[in-house]
């Protein structure tokens, strides 16, 4: 599936497009962190000039995960939004992960390494499958309550020196 925006005959003004990404676009990356997906990209491409466009990633969908605590399977719900700024001149690479350069002949954006950062991007580093009415795997939380000397499981995550930690990704979100 091709995930290229052609822009040359483009009208200055908005233009919404919709992607679908799933298995094997990530698996056709052997470095994917994400194996198992669903996502719904919608991209609006705002073409200010012939030269300066701007780019609104709207990545919502799901990542089909192992549980970090009970070791399930589970659908693990994610959206995000990205913003990527493009300019064609010709120039080095830039710096800025949000800014891209197209050299001057180019005449479409390939979207497919954004689509895949975004979406790496919007991983969470804890993965617990009690959201919403699902609960963990009961067997398993008891076992690991039994392990835990802590007050608040829901919170531990136990690794072999009996620390205990938490993280909270930044919200991705404008
Ligand atoms: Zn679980």
């Amino acid at each position: 599936m091709e995930y290229r925006i052609p822009f040359l005959s483009m009208k200055e003004g908005t233009h919404p497009y919709h992607f679908e990404v799933g298995d094997d676009f990530f698996s056709a990356r052997e470095a994917s962190l994400i194996k198992a997906a669903h996502l719904d990209v919608d991209v609006a491409f705002d073409k200010r000039d012939d030269h300066h466009f701007e780019l609104t990633f709207h990545l919502k969908g799901h990542y089909h995960v192992p549980c970090d605590r009970c070791l399930d399977e589970f659908d693990l719900p994610v959206e995000g939004r990205f913003v990527l700024r493009v300019e064609r001149k010709d120039a080095p690479p830039s710096d800025d992960e949000d800014l891209l350069y197209l050299p001057l002949y180019a005449h479409e954006v390939d979207i497919s390494e954004y689509i895949y950062q975004y979406a790496h991007m919007l991983m969470p580093f804890r993965k617990v499958c009690a959201m919403g009415d699902k609960a963990c795997d009961p067997e398993m939380e008891k076992l690991i309550a039994k392990y835990s000397s802590q007050s608040h499981p829901h919170l531990i995550k136990s690794d072999s020196h009996g620390t205990s930690e938490t993280q909270d990704l930044e919200s991705t979100e404008g």
